[in-house]
């Protein structure tokens, strides 16, 4: 069985989509949805040779070389316009997902759907998601071995919008649907949110504009707690 972590960036994937999964290494996520009969077209993208070699075996044990095709290339180099519906990119940096996704701009005509699972910096990529006429359709936390990941799926927005700074680190979604485990990435946070605080207030001119975004930031984290 595959981790909690992809089981869960497995459940906000449409059923039926053709799928890229970018930085598939293994190729475990597109393998786990065409068994599971959830979808039936797959592309692994994987830029790494080790992790390139990792997903063709893993194709070839499963017999599944008519389902998913293995791709070597940087990104969303590995996918044509149109191609597919779906794309993943899961367990990396966030800024790592950031570039891809810049630099893969002109490919995504026809893409309905990113399921995106960044290591960190969630805030920075919905920001980037937002700004670039992307909503957020939905959002989900998950716990394994003693580690918080935030899974952010989004789809082509129809207008513009824009979203207040705490949104953005919270997640507007998680917030909305009081995710059980909110408190949890809260707790978390909070913890941070205090180390900055202090790190602000032992300096000669603390930046009053960060103090206030900070004192902001926690104010919306306690709320959640309540
Ligand atoms: N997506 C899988 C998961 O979530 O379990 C594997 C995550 S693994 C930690 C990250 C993978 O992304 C590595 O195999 C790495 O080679 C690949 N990768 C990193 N940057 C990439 C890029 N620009 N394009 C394609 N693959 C990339």
């Amino acid at each position: 069985p595959i981790s909690k972590r992809l089981q869960t960036v497995a459940s906000l994937i449409p059923g039926k989509s053709v799928v890229a999964d970018i930085g598939s290494d293994h190729a475990y996520l597109p393998v786990f949805l065409v068994q599971s009969g959830k979808i039936d077209q797959a592309i692994a993208g994987e830029v790494h040779e080790g992790p390139y070699q990792s997903a063709l075996r893993t194709v070839l044990e499963y017999q599944l070389q008519n389902h998913i095709t293995v791709r070597k290339g940087d990104g969303l180099e590995v996918i044509q316009p149109q191609e597919v519906e779906t794309i993943v990119i899961a367990g990396m940096g966030g800024g790592t997902i950031l570039e891809i996704i810049r630099a893969g701009l002109p490919k995504l005509m026809g893409v309905k759907r990113f399921v995106l699972q960044p290591m960190n910096h969630a805030d920075r990529l919905r920001e980037f998601l937002i700004q670039h006429n992307w909503e957020v359709a939905d959002e989900e936390l998950v716990l394994e071995d003693g580690i918080l990941y935030e899974i952010i799926a989004a789809e082509p927005s129809p207008k513009p919008q824009t979203w207040e700074n705490w949104q953005y680190a919270v997640g507007l979604r998680l917030f909305e649907k009081r995710h059980p485990l909110l408190a949890e990435k809260a707790k978390l946070e909070l913890l941070r949110i205090d180390r900055a605080l202090e790190g602000l207030a032992r300096s000669h001119a603390p930046d009053t504009d960060k103090l206030e975004q900070f004192e902001m930031l926690k104010k919306k984290w306690l709320e959640v707690l309540d």
